[in-house]
């Protein structure tokens, strides 16, 4: 029988692939978002799918539906829109997690939380085991976003000890592919359109940072595991592809790729920059039988065929 599936944030780049994805499993899907950073454009092409329902709310304030799971992505992600109003994103993450984990506790559904990479700050441990504790600013401008998503953890596993509520952490590292938007901020999705634009690409600082890019297929493939693995597995464990990268690679790459004329230019490191990330997969391996299919030349391609119809 269907199951009946609710997606925060599913308006969303991520979300709106998880929407896709268990649609198309045959799932029923409840997608609520505030569209802060989402748009109905990612959700337009399931709305006359009688298996979909959107409802716009802020995870902030309570919420009571019928559901079997919840996967809770409401959450802004890239450090433009995070730092935008850093008291409301921390108050998403905060209140979005209590709000989901006393729905999932009221109505008896399993609840999977999309952590990040970025619990581990500026890691001094490399590449990055889930045992890692991190090395996190607590009051930099990326706190309202690391932070938010440790305490986010820590409710979650609290609820867990505490009133027993089924929970599933997973931590996703750097992500990219279509639907994000175009004034998205992150670097891939940045680079692309500076690169479609014969625009100069800009790195911050020397280029020599790393960050492991996962396509976002993979990505929700590997979430899907983890939220029908066993039922004593809570995580968390990380998701991404540890494919390692410098920024200054990625700008080539993506020059290449799509056979622009653009120029490479260098602008300021934002405070607390991480200096590199790579995710250790072999939990997810091991648990749910996962990894990335998808390299990063493959992923660019699909990305960029994605960006050159948004702009036309
Ligand atoms: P996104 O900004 O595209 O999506 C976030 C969605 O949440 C948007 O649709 C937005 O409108 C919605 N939202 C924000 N605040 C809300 C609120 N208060 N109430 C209801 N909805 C709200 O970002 P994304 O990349 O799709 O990220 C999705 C989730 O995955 C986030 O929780 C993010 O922290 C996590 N994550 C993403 C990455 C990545 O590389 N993309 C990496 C690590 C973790
Ligand atoms: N970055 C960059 N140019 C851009 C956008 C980002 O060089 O136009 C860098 C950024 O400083 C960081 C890396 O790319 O070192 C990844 O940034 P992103 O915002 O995508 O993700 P996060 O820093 O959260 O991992």
């Amino acid at each position: 029988m269907a199951k009946r599936i609710l997606v925060t944030g599913g308006a969303g780049f991520i979300g709106s692939h998880l929407c896709k994805r268990l649609l198309d499993d045959g799932e029923e899907v409840i997608c609520l978002d505030n569209l802060f950073t989402g748009t109905k454009k990612n959700i337009e092409c399931f709305l006359d799918n009688h298996n979909f329902e959107f409802i716009r709310h802020d995870v902030t304030r309570e919420y009571l539906l019928e559901v079997d799971q919840i996967y809770n992505l409401a959450c802004p992600a890239s450090p433009i829109h995070y730092q935008f109003d850093p008291v409301k994103t921390i108050n998403t993450s905060v209140m979005g997690a209590i709000n989901g984990l006393e729905l999932a506790k009221k109505v008896k559904a399993r609840i999977l939380q999309a952590s990040t990479s970025e619990v581990y700050g500026d890691p001094s441990v490399h590449p990055q085991p889930e045992s890692y504790w991190g090395n996190v600013n607590p009051i930099g401008i990326r706190s309202c976003y690391d932070e938010g998503k440790r305490v986010a953890e820590t409710l979650f596993f609290d609820y867990h000890r505490q009133y027993g509520v089924d929970i599933k952490v997973v931590r996703i590292f750097n992500t990219y592919g279509s639907n994000m938007s175009l004034n998205d901020g992150r670097v891939v999705s940045n680079f692309i359109v500076q690169a479609l634009k014969n625009e100069d690409l800009t790195i911050y600082g020397d280029g020599n940072q790393t960050r492991s890019f996962c396509f976002v297929t993979d990505l929700v493939d590997g979430m899907v595991r983890m939220m029908n693995s066993r039922d004593d597995f809570t995580g968390p464990v990380n998701l991404g592809n540890p494919g390692e990268f410098t920024m200054k690679e990625l700008a080539q790459k993506v020059i290449e790729l799509t056979g622009s004329s653009s120029k490479i230019i260098y602008k300021p490191l934002p405070q607390d920059d991480p200096k590199q990330r790579q995710p250790i997969i072999e939990l997810a391996k091991k648990e749910l039988d996962w990894e990335p299919t998808t390299n990063l030349d493959e992923g660019l391609k699909k990305t960029i065929e994605y960006f050159k119809e948004c702009l036309g």
